[in-house]
């Protein structure tokens, strides 16, 4: 293949530690964010092209990689990069979205002689920033192994799972999982405090035995001090669920946990929490 050039679009919580990975490889050449003093700010920090809208990298650029927010931004901002790409440019979306929004951004970037990739992320900021995501790729072979450096920067595993969309089949069923353990979590811990037990005990205790997790151990003792700050926002795994619920009816198996979650999630965005991490959820288990 010709040289990688990358751009990256989205530099939040989980983009903006990715394009540095993919800066510390020497494969980006510019970045392009909603707002875009972020774009800038990472730009003076990184001495790259910071552009000012993601139409503007692509003449820059032959792989570009998304980390945006819901679908509607992913196919906003394939729309826009499609309508100056070079032939044969591949956008990799690392967004959590429905598959059917993949399906539609193959389309657009395939009429203009590049193509698609869904690639949703697992491994929260942590794997971000220490570049340990777990990336799971639906779409054509060919084009993944093309982009696979861009995904090595930052990707401890990178899977194929099949056609346009099956990555965000996968990450809809990760979602589940995810959220099914925040659930027993946080019950768990607010239990552990109603009946007066110490986290600097319990906690490695707990971490010691079958009850152990991803979430236990890096969000378990944060959640019991009241600190929701740093992680994923809740409003973000909300969208997800939705997404997930629209999977699930389709597939005519049980939703339980996709539904309690949904409702408890939207009480706390109701609340004003919508930005503090899937963990504040132990508010609401505090009160019962
Ligand atoms: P975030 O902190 O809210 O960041 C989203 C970034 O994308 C922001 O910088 C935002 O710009 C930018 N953006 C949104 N829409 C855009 C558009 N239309 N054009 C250009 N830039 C746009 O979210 P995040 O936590 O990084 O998550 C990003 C995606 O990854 C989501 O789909 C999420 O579900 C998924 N994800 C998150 C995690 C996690 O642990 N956080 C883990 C796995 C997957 P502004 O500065 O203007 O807001």
């Amino acid at each position: 293949m010709t040289e990688i050039k990358a751009g990256f679009v989205g530099l939040g919580a989980m983009g903006w530690a990715m394009a540095g990975h993919l800066q510390r490889v020497g494969l980006l050449a510019g970045v392009a964010n909603r707002s875009a003093a972020k774009a800038q700010a990472f730009a003076q920090e990184y001495s790259v092209l910071g552009a000012a809208a993601p139409a503007e990298l692509a003449p820059h650029c032959n792989v570009i990689a998304l980390c945006v927010s819901a679908d509607a931004d992913v196919l906003e901002v394939t729309r826009a990069i499609a309508a100056h790409a070079q032939p044969g440019t591949i956008v990799v979306d690392h967004s959590t979205v429905s598959s059917k929004t993949a399906v539609d951004a193959q389309k657009l970037m395939r009429a203009v002689g590049g193509d698609f990739l869904d690639a949703p992320v697992s491994g929260g900021v942590e794997g971000a920033k220490n570049g340990k995501l777990s990336i799971m790729v639906g779409g054509d072979e060919a084009a993944l192994a093309r982009v696979k450096p861009v995904l090595d920067a930052y990707g401890a595993r990178v899977s194929h799972m099949g056609d346009i969309g099956a990555g965000q089949n996968t990450k809809a069923v990760n979602q589940v999982l995810v959220a099914g353990a925040v659930q027993g979590i946080c019950e768990g811990l607010a239990l552990a405090e109603a009946v007066g037990l110490k986290p600097e005990v319990l906690l490695p205790t707990l971490m010691g035995g079958a009850a152990n997790s991803w979430y236990l151990e890096k969000r378990g003792a944060s959640a019991m001090r009241d600190e929701f700050n740093v992680g994923f926002k809740l409003a973000l795994l909300h969208k997800d669920l939705g997404i997930v619920r629209e999977v699930a009816e389709a597939a005519g198996t049980d939703r339980s946990v996709i539904e309690k979650c949904l409702a408890d999630y939207a009480e706390l965005m109701a609340q004003g929490h919508g930005d503090e991490d899937v963990s504040a959820l132990i508010r609401l288990k505090r009160k019962k």
